[in-house]
């Protein structure tokens, strides 16, 4: 297949090409500077602890944390699994109520799952309609013995941001960690650790044009997590394991870019991601859009198409790469957990596309879409 017959990738919040920056960077890491991070006695050594002190610097500028706060890992399912379990086992034997959210990635909910196994009690937020939860919903769930409360900064499937400033402060007041899957919103939303009063965030690099495997978190200075590798006793002991240097450097790299770009590509994002969403919603019936329409990532759009069955609709759109929230089981296709959570009945949640745009996304990919996504639509309803 050429690479003008590729279908157009409109499915950023899945995975995100690596940037040729980001490459380029990282080429010396995977060649000739080849040094492990942990070695003392001589230049390749020295070399690649220098080269991870800079992504550490540039990892740690853009959530305006210190260099210090940054645990590298192999991505955010391991950074959440490190907050959870890190924090349960250090302070659960006290505190075993943990506070987090129906609509969570599966890194957090499955994590948590786990820690039901071990005495944890969970109690599962429900957003509204729009996706939301709101700070009274966290306030309400608090009890005496709630160790942490993680709610993710933005959701992958449908885009929205929660109120994290306002959970983080009341977090504080309380005296309980807050943690958050921020995996969606480094780098397409500005975000302040000190501001937010955030404990502990996750992140990783291939949502953000940086390489698989490779993701860090953001542990607040004074906090005590229990480590899930054990080992060398590589970043200060929270997590083992000879660092991924050509990885780590790219997540610097891949950081710095973002943090540069994101004023213009969040303004540039959001105008096309509303042509394609105006365009759709206007021209077709019984569209809907799923999410708040304001509070919400400026490349992500999750649209249900009423009537139409979800997966002849994903296989009939062969010119786009997108997809949908749901997951095969043996059985059937069970509709997104997600979109369930908003209320929607499963029809219309097998029905519904996200769309998520991103760096290399340009006007002509949306112009095309929108006329494949029209014409398509129209068919099938046409029964043709
Ligand atoms: C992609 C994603 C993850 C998992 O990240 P990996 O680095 O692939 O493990 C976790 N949370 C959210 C919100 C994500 O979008």
């Amino acid at each position: 297949m050429s690479a003008s017959a590729r279908p157009i990738y409109l499915d950023y919040n899945a995975t995100t090409p690596l940037d040729q920056r980001v490459l380029d960077s990282m080429m010396p890491w995977l060649t000739g500077n080849f040094g492990n991070a942990a070695s003392r006695t001589h230049l390749y050594g020295w070399e690649a602890a220098e080269a991870v002190a800079t992504a550490r610097q540039q990892v740690a500028r853009i959530l305006g944390a210190t260099e210090k706060e940054i645990v590298f890992t192999s991505g955010a399912t391991e950074s959440n699994n490190l907050a959870l379990k890190g924090a349960f086992e250090a302070l659960g034997a006290s505190r075993k109520h943990i506070i987090t959210v129906a609509t969570e990635h599966k890194a957090v909910l499955d994590t948590c799952q786990h820690l039901e196994a071990f005495g944890a009690e969970v109690t599962y937020l429900l957003p509204d309609s729009d996706g939301l939860i709101c700070p009274e919903q966290v306030q309400d769930a608090l009890r005496p013995d709630t160790l942490l409360v993680s709610v993710m900064y933005a959701n992958n499937e449908i885009g929205v941001i929660q109120p994290i400033i306002e959970i983080g402060s009341l977090c504080r007041k309380a005296g309980v960690l807050f943690h958050t899957d921020a995996t969606q919103a480094v780098g397409k939303v500005p975000i302040d650790v000190q501001h937010a009063a955030i404990d502990l965030l996750s992140l990783s690099a291939h949502k953000l044009y940086g390489p698989k495997g490779v993701g860090a978190l953001y542990v607040r200075k004074g906090i005590s997590l229990t480590a899930q590798l054990d080992g060398g006793r590589h970043e200060r002991g929270l997590r083992s394991g000879t660092l991924n240097v050509p990885g780590i450097v790219g997540l610097g790299v891949a950081c710095a870019l973002a943090q540069k770009e994101l004023a213009k590509e969040s303004t540039r994002l959001t105008e096309l991601r509303n042509t394609l969403e105006n365009n759709l919603i206007n021209s077709l019936l019984n569209t809907q859009i799923n999410g708040h329409r304001t509070q919400r990532l400026p490349q992500t759009t999750n649209i249900s198409f009423g009537g139409l069955d979800g997966e002849e609709l994903l296989m009939s759109l062969h010119r786009l790469a997108v997809s949908n929230g749901s997951a095969c089981t043996s059985a059937s296709v069970e509709p997104s957990f997600v979109l369930k959570a908003l209320g929607l009945p499963d029809d219309l949640a097998h029905a519904s596309i996200r769309f998520s745009l991103g760096r290399f996304t340009t006007s002509e990919d949306i112009d095309l879409a929108i006329g494949h996504i029209l014409e398509v639509v129209s068919r099938i309803r046409n029964g043709a």
